[in-house]
């Protein structure tokens, strides 16, 4: 196929040899639990209520069960009322697993990515799905591992998925928009991991589906509370500090700040970003007390060529993307700001990168 026709159509996403193992999975179940990472983002919570719709669609039985609450900015998603929590439904959760014929797991690479809730889901006999855009996928756990690193979502992997087996016909537009936000949410609205121009023939086939792409970026980023606004400002005017020349930052975001400003689930999501937006700067950690585990929450995104996924590896207890990582500390916020700085120093020669001398 030349690339203007590549352009026109879709490539097949799966493999024959997972084509043929997708079908026979799914003609042999009924009953389908799906779920996703802990802490779920748009594209945890956009692929979930798609891939849930279309297996619906099939007449299949399905439950969305996710390991904790996703922000509150999601909640318009239509199909959202009707996902379930360990959080707040553990007992429930492990029937249905356990009466399940098939788990599938989205947006995450490894069973320890469902934190509270990764022993119940390791410990059904139902085979496993992966459908996911992490490296490293732990392929033991897994019947099937449909494991895309080049694609930008999980949501755009889901789309291709969906394409491949026929359902997109018969796709609604509440599916299509689930869709089209994790993709826009995992990409910061198309600024990266969104270069290839095959995601734009996905997007565009989304949007037949006549969604209100305005509607739904307003939605998700134009809808702040008054303290999610000043929270923001406050942490970066107060508690942010500049490390390696200003190729790196620090901030940490304590229970008592949040309170302050009216914390809700969510409002501190995309705040990493913002550092990233000062001429130079390579690195940017967030720090946060979590708010229903002792430990602090680190979040870390690289540009310019840093890297940041090693360090998350090394230093935070966690992994990721490239770009974009994430881990945990058990430690008090001070010593957590030691162990972030301490970090930055280790990789202090390749964030500022000064030229070798010749
Ligand atoms: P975020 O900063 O948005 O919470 O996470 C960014 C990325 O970092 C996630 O997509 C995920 O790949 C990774 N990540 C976040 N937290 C953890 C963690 O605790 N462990 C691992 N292995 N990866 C994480
Ligand atoms: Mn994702």
């Amino acid at each position: 196929m030349n690339a203007e026709d590549e352009l026109l159509s879709l490539p097949d996403i799966l493999s024959p040899a997972e084509l043929l193992q997708m079908m026979s999975l799914l003609r042999e179940s009924r009953r389908i639990v799906i779920t996703a990472h802990h802490g779920p983002d748009g594209d945890a919570v956009g692929s979930a209520l798609a891939w849930g719709a279309y297996l619906k669609k099939i007449g299949k039985k399905v439950s969305i069960c996710l390991p904790s609450w996703y922000p509150d900015f999601l909640r318009w998603m239509p199909g959202s009322q009707d996902i379930i929590t360990y959080y707040d439904n553990a007992s429930a959760i492990r029937q249905l697993l356990a009466e399940a014929d098939l788990v599938c797991c989205l947006d995450l690479n490894n069973l320890s990515r469902l934190n509270q809730m990764e022993e119940a889901v390791a410990a059904t006999k139902a085979p496993r799905i992966l459908i996911d855009h992490h490296v490293e996928p732990q392929t033991e756990q897994f019947k099937l591992v449909v494991s895309r690193p080049d694609m930008s979502s999980t949501c755009e992997l889901v789309f291709r998925i969906i394409w491949q087996l026929g359902g997109y016909e018969h796709m609604s537009r509440s599916t299509a928009a689930c869709l089209y936000t994790g993709i826009m949410t995992d990409t910061g609205n198309f600024s990266y991991s969104s270069n290839d121009p095959l995601l734009f023939l996905s997007v565009s086939l989304i949007m037949r589906k006549n969604i209100d792409k305005e509607s739904i970026y307003k939605k998700i980023y134009h809808s702040w509370s008054q303290g999610k606004f000043t929270l923001w400002n406050d942490t970066l005017s107060q508690c942010l500090s500049f490390h390696a020349s200003g190729h790196a930052s620090v901030f940490t975001l304590t229970r008592e700040q949040m309170k302050a400003h009216k914390f809700l689930r969510g409002d501190a999501e995309g705040l990493v970003n913002e550092p990233l937006k000062v001429r130079g700067m390579k690195l940017s950690i967030s720090l946060r007390e979590d708010t229903e585990e002792n430990v602090v929450r680190v979040s870390l995104r690289s540009t310019a060529g840093f890297h940041c996924r090693e360090m998350a590896e090394r230093f935070f207890n966690g992994g990721g993307h490239e770009d974009a990582a994430g881990g945990k500390l058990p430690f008090p916020i001070e010593e957590a700001r030691n162990t972030a700085i301490k970090a930055i120093e280790a990789y202090e020669t390749q964030l500022i990168n000064k030229p070798s001398p010749s």
